[in-house]
C-alpha cells in the first residue's frame, strides 16, 4: 500500500482484513505512520480477541519514510508484531545503534583463555562499528540504506557516521542520497545501453568468424527496488 492507498487508512486493518498476508509495505507514509498507535491498536485487538496469539503468517512489514527521526517504540511493536505472528517479524528499519549491556567485564575468574577469547571479542566488535562502545543512537535507520556513489549499505545514520566507509564520499541526508542514487543509477542504465549498442556491432563485425562470444556486462546488479518503485517518483515530485 505504498502511496497508493488512502494515507490515513492505517495499516493495521490489512491485518484484519488479509490474515493470509504475509507481507505489509506501507512505505512513505511520513503522515500516517505511527508506531505508538500502531501498537496500541495491534494490541487492544490482541485484548479482545479479534486477532489471535500467533495466528498470522506475518513476515515482513515495511514502515520506512524519509523522516522517521527517531522511534521509541520500535521495540514494543516488534514484539507486538511477533505476537500477531507465526514468525519473528522482519521490519525494515532498525535503530542506528544500541550497544548491548549483556556484555560486561567480568573476565578475570574465568582463567587465560576466556579472558584472552572475550579480549579479541571486544577488539573485534570495536573495529566493527568503528567507535566506542559508550555510543549509542537511537536514530532510526533503514535497514536497506546505501551509499549513493557505491552502493555500501550502511551501519549507522548519516550523522553517526558522516563519511562512507567504503568510498569516503561525505554521506547525504537520506531523502538526497536516495534521489542521487536514482539519477545515478539511470545514468549507469543510459550507459549500459549504450554499451550494449556497441555490444551488438561488435558481434556482428566478428559474425564471419566461428567465435561466438558472449559479451556479458560486469557492472554488479544492484537492488534497484528502491529505484524502480513508482510510488517514490511520485514522493519525491512532492518534494521537488
Ligand atoms: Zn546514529
Ligand atoms: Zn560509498
Amino acid at each position: 500500500m505504498d502511496g497508493n492507498d488512502d494515507a490515513n487508512i492505517s495499516f493495521i486493518i490489512m491485518f484484519v482484513k488479509f490474515p493470509e498476508l504475509r507481507h505489509l509495505s506501507a512505505r512513505y507514509r511520513r503522515f500516517s505512520t505511527n508506531v505508538e498507535a500502531d501498537t496500541k491498536v495491534l494490541q487492544e485487538l490482541l485484548k479482545n480477541g479479534t486477532l489471535k496469539p500467533h495466528s498470522i503468517p506475518l513476515e515482513r512489514v515495511n514502515i520506512y519514510h524519509y523522516y522517521f527521526n527517531t522511534e521509541p517504540h520500535l521495540d514494543a511493536f516488534q514484539k507486538t508484531l511477533n505476537r500477531i505472528s507465526k514468525f519473528p517479524v522482519h521490519l525494515d528499519i532498525r535503530r542506528c545503534y544500541v550497544p548491548t549491556t549483556t556484555t560486561t567485564t567480568t573476565t578475570s575468574s574465568n582463567g587465560d583463555g576466556d579472558a584472552r577469547q572475550q579480549e579479541q571479542q571486544r577488539s573485534l566488535e570495536e573495529a566493527m562499528e568503528g567507535v566506542s562502545i559508550s555510543e549509542a543512537c537511537y536514530n532510526i535507520v533503514s535497514k536497506e540504506a546505501q551509499c549513493w556513489a557505491c552502493l555500501h549499505s550502511f551501519e549507522r545514520c548519516w550523522k553517526c557516521e558522516s563519511i562512507c566507509a567504503a568510498c569516503q564520499r561525505t554521506r547525504l541526508p537520506p531523502l538526497a542520497n536516495d534521489q542521487k542514487l536514482q539519477d545515478f543509477q539511470r545514468r549507469r542504465r543510459g550507459r549500459r545501453h549504450t554499451q550494449r549498442e556497441k555490444n551488438k556491432s561488435m558481434v556482428v563485425s566478428a559474425g564471419a568468424n566461428d567465435l561466438a562470444v558472449t559479451i556479458t556486462p560486469t557492472t554488479a546488479t544492484t537492488n534497484s527496488s528502491v529505484i524502480d518503485d513508482p510510488s517514490l517518483e511520485d514522493e519525491f515530485s512532492v518534494f521537488e
